[in-house]
């Protein structure tokens, strides 16, 4: 299989030629379809399956299209939420480097650092977030930030966020959103409080495991 196969736009096709991808990784053939056709989905995937690109590539897609249809948004209309700091920077790097032709604009915020450039980014406007928890908590709770625009949430290493402690600030950041989203749900491993995690925040979703 192909990329051109999974149906991407020509700007993402250009981007993956450069990455020098030739095809696409199993967990990138089975969630890939699923996310463009805006469906809810729990992924089972491990680190270095290519797991990054399999949400960011139709997160790019979908919203390169409403921005070409006129629908564009001004305010954050993607969420991925990650566990560490690390995580987030090659995420964010992911995002841009995928999304290089598609004039969309994507940041990560996490803590650590001040919070005054990322809130002086944020003002600039920023149509796909990449953040740690406890830090978009802050900048929620500050007014800093507007999570009511968001049409596609990620949960990446679901099971790392877990054992870090993060379930409250995600489940805080969770009340924050539009009930009517769609949500890419990853996670290594599925122990009982994941999947019952997953249950309550997806909706019919589609499962694969890679
Ligand atoms: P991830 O699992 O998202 O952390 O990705 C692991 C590594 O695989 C990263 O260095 C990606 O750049 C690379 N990668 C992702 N998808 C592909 C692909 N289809 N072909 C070749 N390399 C890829």
């Amino acid at each position: 299989m192909e990329f051109k196969d999974l149906k991407l736009v020509a700007p993402l096709l250009k981007a993956l030629q450069q990455q020098e991808y030739k095809h696409p990784t199993p967990v990138q053939q089975q969630a890939i379809p699923v996310a463009l056709s805006n469906k809810d989905l729990l992924a089972c995937a491990q680190t270095g399956t290519g797991k990054t690109a399999a949400f960011a590539l139709p997160i790019l897609q979908l919203l390169f299209n409403d921005k070409k249809n006129g629908n564009a948004s001004t305010h954050i209309s993607a969420l991925i939420l990650t566990p560490t700091r690390e995580l987030a920077i090659q995420i964010e790097e992911s995002f841009k480097s995928y999304g290089a032709y598609t004039g969309l604009k994507s940041f990560a915020v996490y803590g650590g650092i001040s919070q005054y450039h990322q809130v002086k980014k944020l003002r600039q406007g920023v149509d796909i977030l990449i953040a740690t928890p406890g830090r978009l908590l802050d900048l929620a709770t500050q007014r800093l930030i507007t999570l009511q625009h968001i049409k596609t949430l990620v949960l990446d290493e679901a099971d790392r966020m877990l054992d870090m402690g993060f379930i409250n600030d995600v489940r805080k950041i969770l009340a924050r959103l539009p009930q009517q989203k769609q949500t890419l749900f990853f996670s290594a491993t599925m122990p009982p409080d994941i999947i019952h995690l997953s249950q309550s925040i997806l909706d019919n979703p589609v499962s694969i495991n890679i």
